[in-house]
């Protein structure tokens, strides 16, 4: 309900840009054009008369005043005597002889000739006047010593065309305004009616139809790229859904087994009580308490994972060196790694350090180091490195150990992933996902090459600065 009448408000608005934009273009488009054509008009109207007037004085020169007379009589059969008049005048103004004014006396002073001017020098003027309905262009001319000609025209057609042209318009721009009105409101359906298969979709999505994809559309390319980046986004929340599910899957199954197990056994021994020697009891004991300890180290390593990739570890930070932190973890595993047979050497470059928490990263070497040790079989070898190459510093712990293959390599950094080889070892398949979460803490990361039955290296990279 909402969504549908933003969408209608968004269509009207735009349909009333549209036909805004349409009608003030008509409009300025219109008034240039009347504008041009009545200045056009009025402007030929002028040069008429000065061409009349040049014209009578030709006849004048050639035949005298009946000359002038017999072509006035011929223009005023042909236009009319209620469209052009013409006199002849003295120097004072007086009327010498003149064509039919019945109609031209209305225009009164107007008339009047206001000074002698030399030689067909032109004196023209526009008037209006109560009676006619439209302009008159009047002008008159010096054509000899004391002879006036003075003449004048109607300009009713120009303002009969003027006239036509306003009716037109007046006609014309509510049909356009309405048409502009339809198409606006049918483009703008049309734009927008991309977006209403956008909302669909999210709502039989909100309805939980979450497989609901936007479909490709002919609604346009933004429409298209709008959707398609809706459809991406989706497929990211959906492998985030799944990956969550996964994740419960795992905890629910790593924390039933050894829930059943211990639940199991102290079922057995409660059953058989009698049969049962005290030592027995204490056994069934340590193997709980073990048990529960593994447990609670899994639940804390998972806390401490959503931890670190949550970023809150950030707060605890300061300047730890590296050298001395490898330097003990690697005495500390040293007689571990006597204990399996396996020859362990490190080589550390004194006075690395970082910006870190010292305590997340004992963890992520510690994890590592005992990794090497638990892969690699009685006679192998793991070294330890720590250098510098440019600002970033590289940390590589080495094992000639079971390795592991191309197809896991990129698992092993999710939670609980466990590969085969590995099961007869102890462990949760948490180590490395942590290790990775801590080693991104500290805008770094973890990779892997191996070779499978060869060995492993793994290199933890870390900015020795950021920003
Ligand atoms: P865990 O060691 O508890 O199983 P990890 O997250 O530390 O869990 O490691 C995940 C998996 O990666 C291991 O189960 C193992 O298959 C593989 N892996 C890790 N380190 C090594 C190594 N150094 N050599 C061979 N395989 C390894």
């Amino acid at each position: 309900m909402f969504s549908s009448m933003s969408n209608t408000s968004l269509a009207f608005r735009l349909t009333l840009w549209y036909s805004t934009i349409f009608t003030t273009s008509f409009l300025l488009v219109f008034a240039i054009t009347y504008g041009l054509v009545s200045s056009v008009l009025n402007g030929n109207a002028e040069d008429d008369l000065e061409e009349d007037i040049v014209e009578l004085h030709a006849y004048y020169i050639s035949e005298g005043e009946s000359g002038i007379w017999r072509q006035v009589e011929e223009e005023i059969a042909s236009d009319g005597a209620d469209q052009i008049f013409f006199r002849l005048l003295d120097n004072q103004g007086r009327v010498l002889r003149s064509s039919e004014m019945s109609i031209w006396n209305t225009l009164g002073d107007s008339l009047a000739v206001t000074g002698t001017t030399s030689l067909l020098e032109l004196e023209t003027s526009r008037v209006s006047h109560d009676e006619f309905e439209y302009d008159v262009q009047l002008g008159y001319a010096s054509i000899d010593d004391n002879l006036i000609l003075q003449m004048g025209h109607s300009l009713e057609e120009n303002a009969e065309f003027l006239e036509i042209i306003r009716t037109i318009f007046l006609v014309a721009s509510p049909i356009l305004l309405l048409l502009a009105s339809v198409i606006g409101w049918f483009l703008a359906r049309k734009a927008l009616g991309g977006l209403e298969v956008l909302t669909n979709t999210a709502m039989n999505i909100s309805k939980g139809k979450f497989d609901e994809r936007v479909p490709y559309s002919d609604h346009g390319e933004e429409i298209n790229r709008l959707g398609s980046t809706f459809n991406t986004m989706l497929d990211k929340i959906q492998a985030l859904l799944n990956g969550m599910r996964d994740i419960t899957d795992n905890i629910a199954h790593d924390l039933r087994s050894p829930l059943t197990r211990i639940r199991g056994e102290a079922e057995t021994t409660l059953t058989t009580r009698d049969a049962i020697d005290p030592e027995q009891y204490q056994k069934v004991l340590a193997n709980t308490i073990e048990e529960s300890d593994r447990l609670l180290n899994m639940i804390n390593t998972m806390l401490d994972i959503t931890e670190t990739e949550a970023g809150l570890m950030k707060r605890n930070k300061s300047a730890i060196n590296l050298s001395e932190l490898i330097h003990e973890a690697c005495d500390l595993y040293q007689p571990l790694a006597s204990d399996n047979q396996i020859e362990f050497e490190y080589n550390t470059e004194e006075g690395l350090s970082i910006e870190g928490n010292a305590s997340f990263l004992q963890r992520l070497i510690g994890n590592l180091i005992d990794n090497a040790l638990k892969y690699t079989q009685p006679g192998g070898k793991v070294s330890v490195t720590l250098k510098k190459i440019r600002d970033q510093i590289l940390i590589e712990i080495q094992d000639t150990g079971i390795g592991i293959n191309e197809d896991e390599k990129d698992k092993i950094f999710t939670r609980f992933y466990r590969s085969d080889a590995s099961r007869s070892k102890t462990g949760n398949g948490l180590g490395l996902c942590l290790a990775q979460a801590i080693a991104r803490a500290h805008w770094g990361e973890i990779q892997v090459e191996s070779l499978e039955n060869q060995g492993s290296t793994f290199k933890v990279i870390l900015p020795q600065h950021h920003n």
